[in-house]
């Protein structure tokens, strides 16, 4: 069962799971601290009890008391983990940069297969570009300055 009733606060009209009364919530509008009211024929949003009058609700709302007590488990439910928040609205543009000289190894050359492992991990639908690049280094062996490709993805993510 629902129990309806409304922010001293703010006024806002708020529903929640009988089970919850007599808890300390943030009102999910205006933020202030409200206790849930225990549930009783005016609030409770089944049977006889819609039916009751908008008058007789709206003074048991506003002797809704309100708590002090600190923040309750059940506003961080109501919270999105900084995860969540993270991926639904901060998609950044990222780059991804693979140097053909990281990835031999002995007798072995892996850059194709390492860019397809990268671009397979990002996924088609975010890749946004693939540059190709040059640099140079200096090879331990012989101290020669030598040039060599590379790759840079741009992707979101
Ligand atoms: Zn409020």
């Amino acid at each position: 069962m629902d129990i309806v009733f409304k922010c001293p606060g703010c006024h806002q009209e708020l529903e929640v799971d009988s089970s919850a009364a007599g808890e300390t919530i943030p009102c999910p509008s205006c933020a202030r601290t409200l206790s849930i009211p225990q549930p009783d024929l005016a609030n409770l949003k089944v049977g006889i009890a819609s039916h009751a009058s908008a008058a007789a609700r709206q003074e048991k709302h506003f002797a809704v008391p309100v708590s002090e007590k600190p923040v309750q488990p059940l506003i961080q439910k109501a919270l999105p983990p900084l995860q969540a928040a993270a991926k639904d609205g901060k998609r950044h543009l990222r780059t991804r940069t693979i140097r053909h000289i990281d990835c031999r190894e002995v007798g072995q050359d892996k850059f194709d297969q390492t860019v397809s492992e990268a671009l397979g991990e990002i996924g088609d639908d975010n890749v946004v570009g693939l540059h190709p690049i040059s640099y140079t280094y200096v090879e331990m062996g012989s101290q020669k300055i030598l040039s060599d490709y590379g790759v840079i993805i741009v992707y979101k993510g």
